[in-house]
């Protein structure tokens, strides 16, 4: 038997219209998942991840949903955790950054980030992962990120909310390891997405980034794929409430 097989498996992935989300949801398709894939502006139709997914041969179903509105977060939660065919795989995934120096970070982007990069994964963690605890089976991945460990530059609220996500991956997999559900999250390192273009954009920033990556180059959105099906798979069974970094040696350094 192959214990990274996701033949038969139900996985929700958040923010999986570009960048790290859509990888995790073609490499979740590739070992046998079928994909529920939400974004705020997600395709209803002939999206790029649906495209991924179908060619893996697997189901694909579109959820738009804004985590900025708290209010269709909670309708998503509950459309979730209320199916008959079950969730066996929550990606908690969607995120967004605002970088202003400390002083000059505003509510709104202090109060956005917040919102989106974790109260919204509770919310959906909460709902879905009490429903896996009433069936005794989950798998719950967060993506955390390098500043659930460092301070960061210019994105006070950003690293509040990622430290925030490795306290909860703590907080759940505590409760929740005894009830067979496995809670853990994966924090990539610099990715080349959406999400760091300024900072590659950026030629002193992106130097000084690159320069201190021990294996010298930016990561892809894919070198988080491998990851990702293990901690979906029964081979993490005994894994709980770790932060594992695919960060190309950062945090080594
Ligand atoms: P990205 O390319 O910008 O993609 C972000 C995804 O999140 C998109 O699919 C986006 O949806 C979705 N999203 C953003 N705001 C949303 C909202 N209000 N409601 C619902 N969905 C929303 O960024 P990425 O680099 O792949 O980031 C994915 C995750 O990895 C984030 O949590 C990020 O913090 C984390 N991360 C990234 C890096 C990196 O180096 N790139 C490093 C560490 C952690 P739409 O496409 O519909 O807008």
């Amino acid at each position: 038997m192959n214990p990274f097989d996701l033949t038969g498996k139900l996985a929700v992935v958040t923010g999986a219209k570009r960048g790290i989300g859509r990888a995790m949801a073609r490499a979740l398709a590739h070992a046998g998942a079928d994909i529920i894939g939400v974004s705020a502006t997600l395709e209803r139709h002939g999206s790029a991840v649906e495209k991924d997914v179908f060619a893996a041969g697997r189901s694909f179903e579109s959820i738009r949903a804004d985590f900025a509105d708290p209010g269709a977060v909670r309708a998503l939660a509950q459309d979730l955790a209320g199916r008959e065919r079950p969730v066996d795989i929550l990606v908690n995934n969607a995120g967004i950054i605002r970088r202003a120096p400390a002083a000059e970070h505003s509510d709104a982007d202090w109060d956005l980030v917040i919102q989106v990069n974790l109260s919204a994964q509770f919310v959906l963690a909460r709902a879905v992962g009490g429903a896996m605890v009433t069936r005794g089976q989950g798998k719950i991945i967060f993506t955390a990120s390098l500043l659930s460990f460092q301070g960061g530059i210019n994105v006070p609220g950003y690293t509040a909310a990622k430290s925030g996500i490795a306290g909860l991956t703590s907080a759940l997999a505590n409760e929740w390891a005894p009830r067979s559900v496995n809670v853990n999250a994966i924090a990539p390192g610099y990715i080349a997405t959406d999400n760091t273009q300024a900072l590659r954009e950026d030629s002193v920033r992106g130097a000084s980034i690159l320069e201190r990556i021990p294996a010298g180059r930016w990561g892809d959105p894919e070198d988080i794929g491998g990851a990702t099906v293990f901690l979906a798979s029964e081979a993490a069974r005994y894994v709980h409430g770790t932060v594992l970094p695919v960060d190309g040696g950062w945090l080594g350094r």
